[in-house]
């Protein structure tokens, strides 16, 4: 029987608990999920793609089924290569939803055999955002029930990173 594979792409800039919570649940419909950072070169990030690689398998190591890997370029070509028939995005509010319409429609345009699936997020999650948990931490906020240990340490290391740097304001976007 053909395997069902699924690719959870996106930024995961850091990876939260509403990430997890749709890795955990997609990876219980498929029988291999691959979770794929999109590296952007032109799109600002915190934490480079290799870093956000690590965090993600340590967040997600007990996950089986689950490997996590980086791409550049179209998110259907990595599917094809893969051999990913579906694209897994995840769903917080409405806002969301016109966003990840256009580019489920968009590629479909691109490749008509690879289908979007949305997962609806987990109420407990629906305010969870990378750039609002990097916002409350650098704050001086706790995000233990907003992101795993690892990200937390992360979170920190940069954070002590930046005062040995001598940087008097913290930015927030770190
Ligand atoms: P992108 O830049 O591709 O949107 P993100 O890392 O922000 O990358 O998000 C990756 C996917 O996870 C997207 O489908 C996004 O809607 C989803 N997502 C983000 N935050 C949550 C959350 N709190 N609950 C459920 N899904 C979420």
């Amino acid at each position: 029987m053909t395997q069902r594979i699924a690719l959870y792409p996106g930024s995961f800039d850091p990876v939260h608990f509403g990430h997890m919570d749709i890795a955990q649940r997609a990876a219980k419909i498929f029988d291999q999920l691959i979770v794929a950072v999109y590296e952007n070169p032109k799109k600002p990030v915190s934490f480079s793609a290799s870093e956000r690689v690590s965090m993600l398998k340590t967040a997600l190591a007990e996950l089986e089924n689950v490997t996590v890997c980086a791409y550049t370029g179209l998110t259907v070509n990595l599917a094809r290569s893969v051999g990913a028939q579906v694209l897994v995005r995840g769903l917080r509010v409405i806002s969301d939803f016109e966003m990840e319409y256009q580019m489920a429609l968009t590629n479909q345009q691109l490749c008509a055999e690879i289908d979007t699936i949305c997962l609806m997020t987990r109420y407990e999650y629906a305010f969870l955002s990378a750039s609002l948990i990097k916002e409350v931490f650098m704050a001086g906020g706790d995000v233990s029930q907003m992101v795993p240990p690892v990200v937390e340490e992360s979170l920190l290391r940069r954070r002590d990173q930046r005062r040995a740097d001598g940087a008097e304001i913290l930015k927030l976007s770190l």
